[in-house]
């Protein structure tokens, strides 16, 4: 089936999940419009109003601002002013900014608190800003009631505008927290075509995920460990990264067909997440990857990279493992059947305890990955009957994943043509060699989901020379280029 919508259409991708989702699997799709295009932020006033529908007391409807204080241009004007008089003409408006003394806001408990305290009482809460501002305020509106959430977007960096979770810090660690959905997502063209190239070219390298992630899912589902993959949600992610090798050049230039393609796409990742209610379906390995060298730095006291950067570089690892994957499976699957092995508890103790001990002498991170990664031994041993015939049946469930995983050629040439980071040493802080070895060896360790490096793992194809040449098969990737005939 090809599906085909128009950035920006909600409706659409409702109509294709009630289609495609008869039995109601899925959770509903919770956000009512996104407004994406050129000038789109001149009607914010109209799209409030129809957020706030009749108003039958007479008084003027009350609409808090929400915004944090750094200052967003738009083609050179200053945009939250033109949000204000906008605003302020048509409401009883009420502006609030936020600042916790960082030169950056944090999602931390203490602005969460304010922000909520600042918002009770208001008919429509309107947030300017990237990631964390739109998190703030979804949490900020949940809290306060459910009162109704406009956020207006400024770059394309994340795809948490768009779903029903909120990163944010608790005790010094970023977590991903149920929240809500937006009302309405605002993404004008303009503000986001003109937000610093490297967040955009960040959300670029968030977004290819979309490329590997989806095989770990359904990897997990076919072995019966995590059966929560829907194909609703993957035929969706296929319809808004269609065409993406034509468009990729101009998110690299800015340009605003391109940038709009992108955000949409990043919108309809948001709105995935949401209804599959895990965010399985976009994190696998890369995200995993990612998630140690977060973890890495924010150990060694180093500033944290930028995530869709990280995730965008790793996905190259990732569609690497899959290929080493399918290539050492060939066909037939009874030799992986009797091949595949569970370590034993204390062995896998020690992996962990070998992975982490050195980075967290005080052996908290360890404890902490020990307690996943043992549930995930669990969850392992329970399917075993499933893993089995799975493997034994390699060649059904091949079929399945193949085109769930791209080539990391292909991936590689995107990043290259969007100007994203391609390569772990173009990275804010650069990333050695030994780190990505590092990470690559041991991010099943740290986490319950499972992916292809769990797989290959328990089939005996994990040790040092085997991530070794995951790692020689990126590098690959990068030298190469892809045609525009392949
Ligand atoms: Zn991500």
């Amino acid at each position: 089936m090809t599906l085909e919508f128009e950035p920006g259409d909600v409706g659409a991708v409702r109509r294709h999940l009630q289609v495609a989702d008869p039995q109601g699997l899925l959770a509903p799709c919770g956000i009512d419009r996104v407004i994406l295009g050129r000038d789109c932020v001149r009607g914010l006033s109209s799209v409030v109003r129809g957020v706030v529908g009749a108003n039958g007391s007479g008084r003027r409807p009350k609409v808090v601002l929400l915004v944090d204080e750094t200052p967003i241009l738009r083609t050179g004007e200053d945009l939250k002013s033109l949000v204000e008089a906008q605003l302020q003409a048509d409401f009883d408006f009420h502006k609030c900014v936020l600042s916790d003394g960082h030169p950056v806001l944090h999602a931390s408990e203490t602005v969460l608190e304010e922000a909520t305290g600042l918002v009770v009482g208001a008919d429509v809460v309107v947030t300017i800003g990237g990631g964390t501002m739109t998190d703030i305020g979804k949490v900020a509106t949940h809290s306060a009631g459910d009162i109704p959430h406009v956020a207006v977007q400024t770059a394309a960096s994340v795809d948490g505008f768009t779903d029903n979770v909120s990163v944010i810090l608790r005790d010094g660690v970023k977590r991903t927290v149920p929240s809500r959905w937006p009302t309405a997502v605002v993404s004008d063209t303009e503000t986001i075509s003109g937000a610093p190239p490297e967040m955009n070219r960040a959300g670029y390298g968030e977004l290819i995920s979309m490329f590997t992630a989806p095989a770990d899912w359904r990897l997990a589902s076919l072995l019966g460990v995590d059966t929560t993959f829907h194909p609703a949600t993957t035929e969706l992610l296929a319809a808004a990264g269609h065409g993406i090798e034509k468009w990729s050049p101009g998110v690299g230039r800015a340009e605003p067909e391109a940038v709009e393609r992108l955000t949409w796409a990043l919108a309809v990742r948001g709105i995935v997440t949401g209804v599959a209610g895990t965010t399985a379906c976009l994190s696998g390995v890369e995200h995993l990857v990612s998630h140690m060298l977060d973890l890495y730095h924010g150990q060694r006291g180093m500033p944290t990279g930028l995530h869709g950067a990280q995730v965008g570089v790793a996905s190259i690892l990732a569609a690497a493992a899959w290929e080493m994957m399918f290539e050492r499976a060939g066909s037939g699957g009874v030799h992986l059947a009797k091949r595949w092995r569970l370590p034993d508890p204390a062995n896998a103790r020690r992996s962990v305890s070998q992975a982490f001990s050195e980075l967290d002498p005080s052996g908290k991170v360890e404890a902490e990955c020990w307690r996943d990664y043992e549930q995930k031994l669990h969850d392992w041993e329970r399917s075993a009957g499933a893993v089995f015939f799975a493997l034994e049946n390699w060649d059904v469930v091949r079929k399945d994943l193949m085109p769930l995983a791209a080539s990391s050629r292909l991936l590689a040439t995107g990043l290259k043509n969007a100007g994203s980071a391609y390569r772990f040493d173009q990275l804010t802080p650069a990333v050695t060699d030994d780190l990505v070895q590092w990470a690559l060896r041991n991010c099943g360790l740290m986490r319950k989901r499972t992916t292809v490096v769990d797989l290959l793992t328990f089939l005996g194809w994990w040790g040092p020379s085997d991530v070794e040449e995951v790692m020689s098969r990126a590098a690959e990737a990068w030298r190469t280029e892809v045609r525009d005939d392949e």
